[in-house]
């Protein structure tokens, strides 16, 4: 097993919060061992970075064997998807940049599903139950999704990935602000830059408005869904977000509507699906 000598300390906040929240194993592809191992192992000091502060490359060099070569590239250039993400995570994890939201969230809530995804599911903000777990899509509309991913589509959640437009939850599930979102965006930017997705489907208004870069007051989901757009340069399928199809009943036109768009996604991933 390839032990880590030293963890970056904000990624160990990060996993201490998981922890907490119930995961005990972590997977990447050159690590696999008990989180309380992991955390056991490697106290390390504690510095508190800024929220916006770039991850540095001693922060990367520090968090495998194998880096103490000190010849690893920073994070925007690293070419394993999995420590990348592990270190983004870990650095949006410490992020404070909007106060309301730091105070109602008790964990942040980075993404679901695996690196090497084609296809990008964005919501809007994580809910009580992504709260307290750390997952994004987990609660009742979560499960909708991967109802969806799993039987229509027969994939499983890690071969797609799933995050939000922001990563922290709103008191009461309000809609995010503009700014909030803004504030996020580099978050998002960097996850897919990383994943790199050969399409982003768009749940609901306000993850359909930031990435067409429009007011949800003038993003009308009803006639844009089925629709493909574009995010800096990757196709967009905006289409309902799965809470709203909740409401409309499991027969309801949404939920056949949604399913149209999704097979539209298939086709342009080359893999169409009945
Ligand atoms: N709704 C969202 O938009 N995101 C989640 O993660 C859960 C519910």
């Amino acid at each position: 097993m390839n032990r880590p000598k030293k963890i970056d300390p904000r990624l160990r906040r990060h996993l201490q919060s998981l922890k907490r929240a119930g995961l005990e194993y972590v997977s990447a592809s050159r690590l696999e061992m008990p989180l309380d191992e992991l955390l056991a192992e490697s106290p390390g000091p504690a510095p508190s970075p800024s929220a916006t502060e770039p991850p540095t490359q001693s922060a990367t060099t520090m968090l495998f064997d194998d880096a103490q070569s000190g010849a690893r590239p920073p994070v925007a250039s690293a070419s394993n998807k999995d420590e990348a993400l592990a270190i983004l995570s870990a650095e949006v994890a410490e992020c404070v940049r909007c106060p309301e939201l730091v105070a109602s969230r008790s964990r942040t809530v980075f993404a679901d599903g695996g690196s090497h995804a084609e296809i990008c599911f964005v919501g809007e903000a994580p809910g009580a139950d992504e709260d307290a777990t750390g997952v994004p899509f987990v609660g009742r509309a979560g499960q909708l999704l991967t109802d969806m991913i799993v039987k229509g589509l027969k994939m499983s959640r890690q071969d797609v990935y799933i995050c939000n437009v922001i990563k922290c939850r709103p008191e009461g599930n309000r809609n995010p602000t503009w700014d909030e979102m803004i504030n996020c965006q580099t978050h998002l930017e960097r996850q897919l830059d990383i994943v790199k997705p050969k399409v982003i489907v768009a749940l609901g208004k306000h993850s359909c408005a930031f990435l067409m870069g429009r007011k949800p007051e003038q993003t009308p989901i009803g006639k844009l869904r089925g629709h493909w757009t574009e995010y800096q340069g990757i196709p967009v399928m905006p289409t309902w977000h799965p809470a709203y199809i909740l409401r409309g009943g499991p027969s309801g036109p949404a939920k056949r509507e949604f399913w149209n768009d999704m097979k539209e996604v298939m086709r342009k991933i080359g893999r169409p699906v009945d």
